[in-house]
């Protein structure tokens, strides 16, 4: 058991929707934060919520009085292995598909190393930044590669205490098929079924407080069948887990859906029965205002990347039009080569800004991109008991010191303190299912520095086998 004592301030979400409309029935929702209270967790389960709550014997008190808490919050897209191909000089001005091209050369030398130390260090520090519940698209399999690489990440997310909810990423059109990718890291159709499958009878768990769930995520219209898509939806209906895949991301994937499928990316994956609740889309930046239609009726999500979208130049997603109309949308990192990084808080804070820039001063408010890198992306993902801090809730929580210079002056507000203001992101303590996972900023489950420098050595290993550099 742990008790919080006295938090400063408690981020605790409405239970229902942001309703559309005007801002005023916005800011009504937004009023939600707690002062002073206590937090007692039990077990996996925040137990109680009140003031001066009488201490359990053998609970762990924690005095949180210059604790700002949240809910953990929630990575709904990410590629781990390229954290190992962050800031390479030769595409650090390129744009996706020039970039993807280039960049495929390195990843098709990753191994199972590569991926144990990269799955280590992308989740790291996203459960340094507050973050409790991650997924990863890993789409890249070179050949001979092991098929066990989904219980390589599983192990690493054990070891570091993270609720996490992989997908079983897939490429199977290479260039020699009109793709982008080479032949030798596309898979046979067959063998990504069959893997998927596998993958899902093994790891796939479906209750409300599982700390593992599998996704199918062919990687996107342009390196895989309309086949594909198409029986990965078939297969994920029949096991009931969910389907990503990376969507609308950048104008020339439009051009191409149009060349390629005679249609533009929604109404190809409509087609292929890959649209629904239980279907989050990555970027979403290029649909137009029936495609939002479309995505708000059928409540298929889209996992907003502002970061990765402003470092590839690839444009502003209309969040805010999405958040009116009822679309679900979460907040994702992205790969570790478009972002460069896993700052889960910073993203927060980006997409806030971003917002801003296409739709003026009130774009994106601060209890709005909370929401969506919480309760919005524990959705999206599954879980429908984390991502908000009340009684029976998961818990999943950050606390996040705000006394320091870098807030001086900001507490009027304290939640929104956090996105505003700061430039350290990192929180000072994170609980992941009931369990202390990162203390005093440090993250318990790995020596943070070894780690560092094995990602350093397989990271030059990695461009010593390519021809980039
Ligand atoms: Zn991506």
């Amino acid at each position: 058991m742990i008790l919080l004592k006295g938090c400063f301030r408690v981020l605790q979400h409405d239970t229902g929707p942001i309703p559309p409309g005007s801002a005023t029935s916005r800011t009504k929702s937004e009023t939600t934060d707690l002062e002073g209270v206590d937090v007692l967790v039990e077990g996996n389960r925040i137990k109680r919520i009140g003031k001066d709550l009488p201490a359990p014997s053998g609970a762990r008190v924690i005095d949180a009085r210059r604790h700002v808490v949240t809910p953990g919050l929630v990575n709904t897209h990410h590629h781990f292995y390229q954290t190992l191909t962050r800031n390479l000089p030769a595409v650090q001005d390129a744009k996706l598909f020039d970039w993807l091209v280039a960049l495929y050369e390195v990843w098709k030398g990753i191994d199972e190393e590569a991926v144990r130390v990269s799955s280590l260090l992308a989740m790291s520090e996203l459960l340094r930044t507050g973050c409790t519940t991650t997924t990863d698209h890993h789409y890249l399999y070179p050949a001979g590669f092991s098929d066990d690489l989904p219980a390589i990440q599983f192990e690493a997310a054990s070891e570091l205490g993270i609720r996490f909810a992989p997908t079983r990423g897939s490429m199977s059109r290479s260039k020699k098929d009109g793709g982008l990718p080479p032949d030798s890291v596309v898979q046979d159709e067959e063998l990504i079924l069959r893997h998927s499958e596998d993958t899902i009878v093994r790891f796939h768990d479906p209750s409300p407080d599982s700390m593992r769930r599998v996704a199918l995520a062919p990687c996107s219209p342009f390196s895989v069948s309309e086949s594909l898509m198409k029986r990965s939806a078939a297969l994920a209906r029949r096991h009931g887990v969910r389907l990503h895949t990376h969507l609308a991301e950048t104008a020339d994937e439009n051009d191409f859906c149009v060349e390629v499928y005679g249609r533009r990316p929604l109404k190809l994956m409509e087609d292929c029965d890959f649209i629904g609740p239980d279907v989050w889309f990555a970027h979403g930046i290029f649909f137009d205002d029936a495609e939002l239609e479309l995505l708000a009726k059928t409540k298929t999500g889209v996992a907003h990347c502002p970061s990765s979208n402003m470092r590839l130049g690839s444009g502003i997603a209309r969040v805010r039009e999405m958040l009116d109309r009822g679309v679900p949308v979460s907040l994702a990192v992205d790969g570790s080569a478009s972002n460069d990084s896993s700052d889960m808080l910073g993203e927060a804070r980006q997409a806030l800004l971003l917002q801003r820039v296409r739709y003026g001063s009130a774009g994106l408010r601060s209890k709005e991109a909370w929401r969506m890198a919480t309760e919005s992306g524990a959705r999206m993902l599954g879980w429908d008991e984390a991502g908000r801090i009340a009684e029976g809730a998961l818990a999943d929580l950050a606390l996040w010191r705000i006394d320091g210079p870098a807030y001086a002056g900001s507490l009027s507000d304290p939640t929104a303190a956090l996105l505003f203001c700061g430039y350290d992101h990192r929180a000072d303590m994170v609980i992941a299912n009931g369990k202390v996972v990162v203390e005093d900023g440090k993250v318990l489950g790995v020596d943070e520095e070894k780690l560092a420098a094995a990602a350093n050595l397989v990271a030059k290993g990695l461009l010593e086998k390519a021809e980039l550099s």
